[in-house]
């Protein structure tokens, strides 16, 4: 976003444009992934189509890391870095590149989200949390409500982490666990 007018770029290019702008490629697989993926591919390999899709449907595994910042001038940011949901069709995408579903900043809050992309994308999770904020609500009562609308629309889980102007943090999940953890620099 600094280096050219787009807002997002995806397919090859992204990585094409990212190989330019002085990034690495790695490879970020884990031994874990690698045997888990191997697992599913064994399990599915026999099923048609339709066989595969139900069987792919309720088996997966969440990972994503979510960040919010305040500035004490007011700047706000937010990132979601995810590697998404575990045993979905390939070429699924999921919320956290989706700006005001997994991800959301403007001058009133910075929100990011995990949990179940389909439900997070309904929702349009992240917006709904801002949406709270600029409302009023402090920012951990915005992702409480904002969770429940999800958690009452779509039955699934999710977690939200949220920072308004000043600086005020907030989070919330109906899902098992998150972990979050609060840094001050200056
Ligand atoms: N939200 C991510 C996705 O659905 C998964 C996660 O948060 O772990 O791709």
């Amino acid at each position: 976003m600094e280096r050219t007018h787009h807002s997002m770029l995806g397919n090859g290019f992204a990585t094409r444009f990212a190989t330019k702008c002085g990034f690495e490629r790695s490879d970020l697989k884990t031994r874990q992934a690698v045997e888990q993926y191997q697992e599913v591919k064994d399990e599915i390999s026999d099923l048609d189509f339709d066989e595969t899709l139900e069987a792919l449907r309720n088996r997966d595994t969440n990972g994503t890391v979510g960040c919010v910042a305040a500035k004490p001038n007011g700047e706000l940011a937010a990132a979601t870095s995810t590697g998404g949901r575990s045993s979905q069709l390939a070429g699924r995408i999921g919320d956290s590149p989706q700006v005001g579903s997994g991800t959301y900043c403007d001058s009133q809050a910075a929100v990011s989200a995990t949990g179940i992309g389909e439900a997070i994308i309904k929702t349009t999770l992240s917006r709904r949390c801002r949406d709270n904020i600029t409302e009023g609500m402090s920012p951990k009562e915005a992702a409480e409500k904002a969770i429940e609308f999800l958690d009452t629309k779509t039955g699934r889980e999710a977690g939200l982490i949220a920072v308004d102007a000043n600086g005020s943090l907030g989070s919330y999940h109906n899902a098992e666990e998150m972990h979050t953890s609060r840094i001050e620099y200056g």
